[in-house]
C-alpha cells in the first residue's frame, strides 16, 4: 500500500514521544499489513516513553513504538496462506526466527534471535503495522475490538496462571497492574482459591477484589500480609505465587508465603538484580520457579481463545481508559499518574 500514515514514534534519544507522519510499511514475503483498530499501553512502553536505562540500552530511534494491538488485514505478502483481507487479527509481539534450536524444540516465544514488535521492529502505535504471518492470530469476525486489543497482555496472565494446574490451589498475586488484574480473573475463573491480591495501591486492590480476589492485602505492610496469608492456609503458605510486580520486596514476600513444594511464577521485571535467600526460599523449600516471558506460541493463545469463547473470561473491565492515538501524551500521563482506578489504557488510531 502506498502513502503515509500517522504514528507515535520515539524520534530521538530522550524522554517523550512524537506524533509523526511516516510511510506506510511495505510488506515482503510471509508478511501481512494490518490496519490497527485498537492498541494498548504496556509497562514496556512506559519505560520507552520515560527513556530509562533499559530503554536507552535497547531502543534505536527513530522507531514507531507499541506492541499490543488488533486490526484488520489489508494486504497479504507472497507466500502467505490461511489469511484473507479483512480478517481480524491480534498480534503476537514476540517475533521468532523459527530456525534456532530453541524455536525448533517448541519454545519460539523465547527464540535465541527473538525480535520484539515496537522494540526491535516498527510497532503498532500507527494506522498500519506489518507483521510476519506467523505472529498473527485470527479471530472470529464478531470478536469485540476491545477484547482482541488486549489478547497479547492477557496472554501473559493466562500463561503465568495456567502453565500448571491451578484449580483448587491457593494463590498469591503479587502486583495488581493490568496483567495482575487479568491473572486475578483467570485464577478465579479456573477455580483457584483463596486468591490473595497484594499491592501498594488501594485502587488496584479494589479492582482486584471486584475481579475475583478473595482477600486483598496492602504490600506496604509486608509482615501483616505474610501473617494473613500463612493464617489463611493453615500455616503452610500458598500453593502458587504469581509475581507480577518485579518489586524486590514483593519477590521476597512471595517466597516467604510459598508453601513447600509450591510454584513460584516469575513475570514482573526487577530493574536490577535481586537478592533472595536461595537456601531457604528455593532449595529447602523444594520450590519450582517458572519464568514467564511472553506467551507460549501458540498453546496460550488457543487456551485464551477458548476461555473467551466459552464466556469464562472477559477482559474488558480491566480497560479503564480509552484515548485517540493522537492523544498519546494524555494517555501516558493517565497511565503514569495512576490516579483513581487505572487498569489497561487503550488507544484508537
Ligand atoms: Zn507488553
Ligand atoms: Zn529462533
Amino acid at each position: 500500500m502506498k502513502g503515509t500514515m500517522k504514528a507515535i514514534a520515539k524520534q530521538k534519544a530522550a524522554p517523550g514521544a512524537t506524533l509523526v507522519e511516516v510511510p506506510i510499511p511495505q510488506i515482503g514475503n510471509g508478511e501481512l499489513l494490518v490496519q490497527v483498530r485498537g492498541a494498548s499501553i504496556c509497562g514496556t512502553d512506559v519505560h520507552i516513553y520515560e527513556w530509562d536505562e533499559w530503554a536507552q540500552s535497547r531502543i534505536k530511534p527513530p522507531l514507531v513504538t507499541g506492541h499490543e494491538c488488533c486490526g484488520h488485514i489489508v494486504e497479504i505478502g507472497p507466500g502467505v496462506t490461511g489469511f484473507a483481507e479483512g480478517d481480524l487479527v491480534s498480534l503476537e509481539s514476540h517475533i521468532p526466527c523459527g530456525l534456532c534450536a530453541v524455536c525448533r524444540t517448541g519454545l519460539q516465544h523465547i527464540c535465541t534471535n527473538l525480535k520484539i514488535l515496537g522494540v526491535d521492529t516498527p510497532g503498532v502505535y500507527a494506522d498500519y503495522v506489518k507483521i510476519p504471518a506467523i505472529c498473527a492470530w485470527k479471530h472470529d469476525p464478531k470478536m469485540p475490538i476491545e477484547i482482541a486489543t488486549v489478547f497479547e497482555p492477557m496472554g501473559n496472565a493466562v500463561y503465568a496462571s495456567l502453565c500448571e494446574p491451578i484449580s483448587g490451589c491457593s494463590v498469591a498475586i503479587m502486583g495488581c497492574g493490568p496483567v495482575g488484574l487479568f491473572a486475578t480473573m483467570v485464577c478465579r475463573a479456573a477455580g483457584a482459591g483463596p486468591i490473595y491480591a497484594v499491592d501498594i495501591d488501594a485502587n488496584r486492590l479494589e479492582m482486584a477484589r471486584s475481579f475475583g480476589a478473595h482477600e486483598t492485602l496492602d504490600a506496604k505492610n509486608g509482615e501483616e500480609a505474610i501473617r494473613r496469608m500463612l493464617a489463611g492456609t493453615g500455616g503452610d503458605g500458598v500453593d502458587v505465587v504469581l509475581e507480577m510486580s518485579g518489586a524486590p520486596s514483593a519477590i521476597r514476600t512471595g517466597f516467604k508465603v510459598l508453601r513447600k513444594g509450591g510454584r513460584f511464577t516469575a513475570f514482573g521485571l526487577p530493574s536490577k538484580p535481586v537478592e533472595i535467600d536461595f537456601n531457604n526460599d528455593i532449595i529447602f523449600k523444594g520450590a519450582r520457579v517458572i519464568g514467564i516471558n511472553g506467551r507460549e506460541m501458540f498453546q496460550t493463545w488457543y487456551k485464551m481463545a477458548g476461555l473467551v469463547r466459552s464466556g469464562t473470561l472477559d477482559p474488558r473491565p480491566v480497560i479503564t481508559h480509552t484515548f485517540a492515538l493522537t492523544e498519546f501524551d494524555r494517555a501516558m500521563t493517565t497511565m503514569r499518574s495512576r490516579e483513581g482506578k487505572v487498569g489497561k489504557v487503550m488507544l484508537i488510531p
